[in-house]
C-alpha cells in the first residue's frame, strides 16, 4: 500500500476535508511512490484559526524562553534520530545526492539547537530602557512574539528552507501555519511528527500541504496571518507580497538570483575549478545561491575553461542513493522541461556550448542532464540574465577589476557573489563592492546557520538565518509610563 501522507492541524493527524490526494513522482524512475494530501482553502482556513487559538491562548509565546528551547531541542534531536530515514526520503523526493541529503538534514538539526540557544538568551534579557530626555516619563522598549507565520516553501531543499521558518518562529514563541512544495512535500511530514513528539502544543506548528494555487495563495491571502515567510520564485513572491500588501502584513522573500563568481588569475586553477564545480553542480544547481555567471580573468581563461570541462564531465550521475554518485536527477518533468529550453535559448543566443547539455549516455529515464558549460556568453542573453536552476554555468571572460564588478552588478537579482584571488586585500575589495546580501571570498555555497540570508534587489526582502533570523519573528512595543507626582497640567489654566 502507497504511503498518503496527512495535514498536522491543531496537533492531530488528519486527512485533508474533501480527501484528494496528488502523486509524489521519484524523479530518478519518473514513478509515483507516494501521494501527497492535497490541502485546499478550508484546510488552510482550520490551521489558521488554530494557529490564532494557540498564539492568543498565550500557552506558547508565554511560555519561559528556557522551556520553550528545551523543547527545541528535542525537536532536534527527533531530527537526528531519524536523520537516514529523512535524507533517503529527499532522495527519493527530490533527487538530490544521498551525502547532500544528510548535510541538509543535520544542518536542520542543527539550525533548531542554535535558535534554542538565541530563546534562551532572550529569556534573561529585560526589556531596554530609554532615556526619554524627560524625567517625568520612563521609556521601555519590549520585544513580543509577531504572531501567526504563514510559511511557504520550495522544493529544493525541503526540510531545510522550512525549518529556516520554523525554528526561529518557534524559538520566538510564534505560531505556525507551513505550506511545503507540492514537488517535494514528504519530509515536511516527518518533521511534523517529530514536532508532534517534542511535546509542542496543539496549534502552534500547523502543516497543510498542497499545490501553490489550491493552499498556498489561500494562506497568503488570510486575514488571520500576522506574518507571510516566502521562499522560491521571483513571480509567486511577487503574488505573496501583492496579497501581504492587501492585508498591511508583514512579509519576508528569499527569491531567485544569478549569482556571478569572479575568479582572479593569481589564483590556484584547481580550487578554482573545485570551488566553481561545487557553485552549481551541487544540489544539481538547484540552489538559489548557485553562482552560474563565473567570470574569468582573460590570462588563466583558456586553461580553466578546459579543466573544467574535463572536470564536470568527470562528475558521476545517477540516482541519488547510489555510491559516489555527484549528480541525481532534476526535481520534476517540469523543472527538467524549463532547463532543457533554457539551454536550447542558451545555444540560439550565440553562446558556445562547451559541454553537456543533453541526457547522459544509458539513462533512458529519468530527469538527468549532463553538466553544462556556456562560454562567451551574449551578457544580453536569458541564459547569462535569467535563473536556470539546474547544472548550467556560465562562463565569460573579464580584464580588469573594474570591468568584473561591472558584469557582476549589471543583474536585476542581489542574492550572492563569489570572489577568488590570493590577494586578499583585492578580495574584499571586491565583496565590499558586490551587490548582493550573502559574499563567499575563496569558496562558493558554504552555508552557515549563524548568518543572516538574503538577497538584495529582486532576489528579495528581509533575513533569515542568524541572529537576524530571529529578530525578524518579533513585533517592537514601546512602553512609556508617567512617572511623575504632579498633574500633567496642560488644561489647568484653560480659559473658561
Ligand atoms: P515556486 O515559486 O514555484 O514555489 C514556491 C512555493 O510557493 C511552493 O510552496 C508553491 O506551492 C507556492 N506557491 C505557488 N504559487 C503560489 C501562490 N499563488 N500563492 C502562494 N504560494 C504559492 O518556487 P519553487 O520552484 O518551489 O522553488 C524554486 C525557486 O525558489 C527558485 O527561484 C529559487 O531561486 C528560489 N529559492 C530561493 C531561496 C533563497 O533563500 N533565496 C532558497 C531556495 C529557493
Amino acid at each position: 500500500m502507497m504511503h498518503r501522507t496527512r495535514l498536522y492541524i491543531d496537533g492531530t493527524f488528519t486527512a485533508p476535508g474533501d480527501n484528494r490526494h496528488f502523486p509524489a513522482v521519484d524523479p530518478a524512475t519518473e514513478e509515483t511512490f507516494a501521494e501527497i494530501a492535497a490541502g485546499q482553502a478550508t484546510d488552510i482556513d482550520r490551521a489558521v484559526r488554530s494557529a490564532r487559538r494557540a498564539f492568543y491562548s498565550g500557552a506558547w509565546p508565554g511560555m519561559d524562553g528556557k522551556q520553550r528551547a528545551g523543547v527545541l531541542r528535542r525537536i532536534a534531536e527527533g531530527i537526528r534520530t531519524r536523520l537516514s530515514e529523512i535524507a533517503l526520503l529527499e532522495v527519493r523526493d527530490n533527487g538530490k545526492p544521498l551525502p547532500e541529503a544528510e548535510w541538509d538534514i543535520g544542518d536542520a538539526a542543527f539550525c533548531f539547537d542554535y535558535y534554542a540557544d538565541l530563546a534562551e538568551q532572550q529569556a534573561i534579557q529585560p526589556p531596554e530602557t530609554v532615556d526619554l530626555g524627560d524625567p517625568r516619563f520612563e521609556g521601555k522598549i519590549h520585544r513580543e512574539p509577531l504572531g501567526v507565520i504563514g510559511a511557504i516553501t520550495p522544493w529544493n531543499f525541503p526540510l531545510l528552507m522550512a525549518v529556516w521558518k520554523v525554528a526561529p518562529a518557534l524559538a520566538a514563541g510564534c505560531t505556525i501555519v507551513l505550506k511545503p512544495s507540492e514537488i517535494c512535500s514528504l519530509s515536511c511530514e516527518v518533521l511534523a511528527q517529530v514536532i508532534d513528539a517534542a511535546g509542542v502544543p496543539p496549534g502552534v506548528f500547523n502543516l497543510v500541504t498542497g499545490t501553490g494555487p489550491d493552499a498556498g495563495q489561500p494562506l497568503a491571502d488570510h486575514p488571520l496571518v500576522d506574518k507571510l515567510a516566502f521562499t522560491g520564485s521571483v513571480a509567486t513572491g511577487r503574488k505573496v507580497m501583492q496579497a501581504a500588501s492587501a492585508g498591511i502584513r508583514t512579509v519576508s522573500l528569499e527569491l531567485g538570483g544569478k549569482s556571478p563568481f569572479i575568479i582572479f588569475d593569481d589564483c590556484d586553477i584547481d580550487k578554482a575549478v573545485e570551488w566553481i564545480m561545487f557553485g552549481i553542480f551541487w544540489n544539481k544547481g538547484e540552489v538559489c545561491s548557485a553562482t552560474s555567471r563565473v567570470l574569468v580573468q582573460r590570462g588563466i581563461f583558456d586553461r580553466l575553461l578546459d579543466r573544467l570541462r574535463t572536470a564536470a564531465e568527470a562528475i558521476r550521475i545517477g540516482p541519488g542513493d547510489q555510491p559516489g554518485v555527484k549528480l541525481g536527477p532534476l526535481v520534476s518533468r517540469v523543472q527538467y522541461d524549463k532547463v532543457r529550453a533554457a539551454i536550447d535559448a542558451g545555444r540560439y543566443s550565440g553562446a558556445r556550448l562547451v559541454t553537456g547539455g543533453d541526457r547522459p549516455a544509458g539513462f533512458d529515464h529519468g530527469y538527468y542532464l549532463t553538466p553544462t558549460i556556456f562560454a562567451d556568453v551574449p551578457t544580453d542573453a536569458d541564459i547569462w540574465r535569467e535563473e536556470v536552476f539546474g547544472p548550467v554555468v556560465c562562463v565569460n571572460p573579464f580584464d580588469t577589476e573594474e570591468q568584473a564588478l561591472a558584469l557582476a552588478n549589471d543583474s536585476a537579482y542581489g542574492l550572492a557573489g563569489a570572489v577568488m584571488s590570493d590577494d586578499l586585500d583585492r578580495c574584499d575589495r571586491v565583496a565590499a563592492r558586490l551587490r548582493a546580501g550573502i559574499i563567499w571570498i575563496n569558496c562558493s555555497q558554504p552555508t552557515f546557520t549563524q548568518v543572516p540570508w538574503g538577497g538584495y534587489k529582486t532576489s528579495g526582502i528581509g533575513r533569515e538565518l542568524g541572529r537576524a533570523g530571529f529578530d525578524a519573528c518579533f513585533e517592537t512595543k514601546q512602553i512609556t509610563r508617567f512617572d511623575h507626582k504632579e498633574h500633567w497640567g496642560w488644561y489647568l489654566d484653560a480659559p473658561d
